[in-house]
């Protein structure tokens, strides 16, 4: 075998990483080019195709060494990564509707491209950080950002589903009424649900739930002194960190939701580990270790042969994309020989 690439395609940069064949990454931090993603499918395949020449470089290989692609992109996206006919916020060029972006861009490189959609390419970087590429083990991975991502991996692989959206976890609902000290709290998510694992679980539910409803209750707090929801949504992590008593109580009711969530994966798919990612707990050791026991105490009584399932912190958020495709296109690589 080969080495294979993995690329993350966002609404600005394109991040390119490569792993051999003893499951090394070649490239340790970013290896960004810009996406020009605004000006539509041609300029943006030929911007990958440059920054892919540019990444081999600093790889120390070269693009003939390459033999899969993985590919991630944010959706909404086929399983196959055909973008949705009705557009999608990173992809807003109309010729983008529709589009097959790993077909055109096997086309234009000559070679295999896997698809993932960035929050299970996180997913299965995630798995992999913990259990290796060859591992048939099954885990379950919340990524906690502006929204709520992740993925579920079954016995080593993505759950992508039937039309792509396996592995929505943000959307599943949970049943956020039993938490304590949120009575009366209605948290609306976006896509129309109340009450599921995003609208509990996100910059955004801080945002349109959390500090509002905080917030009325203590008008006296600094956050309602700034008047500026967004701007102290941003600031609510720092704060927890630092001992505030209102934002921790905030992320102690997000450690709660995600322990009811984990609940219903425990006694669905009786999974191997429980993996936490994002923005949300990129802090100190200390707190990601209080934040992992409270998930633990939001979860309802576990049986004893499940109350030990692991829980793990997610390492590298910023490369979590490109690792993911790649260890997809590992995967291939090595079933297909090639
Ligand atoms: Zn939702």
């Amino acid at each position: 075998m080969r080495t294979v690439a993995g690329i993350d395609l966002g609404g600005t940069a394109i991040n390119y990483t490569f792993l051999n064949e003893d499951e090394k990454f070649l490239i340790e931090g970013l290896c960004e080019h810009p996406a020009r993603s605004k000006e539509g499918p041609d300029v943006c395949l030929a911007q990958i195709a440059e920054g892919f020449e540019m990444a081999v470089q600093k790889a120390g290989i070269s693009a003939a060494d390459v033999s899969v692609i993985g590919l991630d992109t944010p959706g909404p996206a086929s399983a196959a990564g055909v973008l949705s006919a009705k557009g999608s916020t990173n992809f807003v060029h109309a010729d983008w509707a529709g589009f097959d972006i790993p077909g055109n861009l096997a086309k234009k490189m000559g070679k295999p491209v896997l698809y993932l959609n960035d929050g299970n390419a996180g997913a299965l970087w995630g798995h992999f950080a913990i259990f290796g590429a060859s591992q048939v083990a099954t885990s379950i991975s919340a990524v906690i950002g502006t929204g709520l991502g992740g993925g579920v991996i079954t016995d080593g692989n993505v759950v992508k589903g039937r039309k792509g959206f396996g592995g929505e976890l943000g959307h599943v609902l949970i049943p956020y009424q039993s938490i304590a000290g949120i009575e009366g709290m209605a948290p609306h998510c976006n896509c129309g649900r109340t009450g599921d694992l995003e609208s509990l679980c996100s910059l955004t539910a801080i945002t349109a739930t959390f500090l509002p409803y905080f917030l009325g209750k203590n008008p006296d707090h600094e956050l309602a002194k700034l008047g500026d929801i967004p701007k102290a949504a941003k600031l609510v992590r720092g704060m927890a960190e630092n001992g505030d008593a209102l934002c921790k109580e905030i992320f102690r009711v997000q450690a709660h939701a995600l322990g009811l969530f984990f609940d219903e994966m425990v006694n669905t798919f009786d999974p191997d580990a429980l993996i936490v990612g994002g923005g949300a707990i990129e802090t100190s050791a200390e707190f990601q270790q209080w934040f992992i026991d409270e998930i633990r105490r939001g979860m309802p009584v576990q049986r004893a042969e499940q109350a030990d399932i692991p829980i793990y912190i997610m390492p590298n958020g910023d490369t979590a994309g490109s690792r993911g495709a790649a260890i997809e296109a590992l995967k291939h690589a090595r079933a297909n020989a090639l």
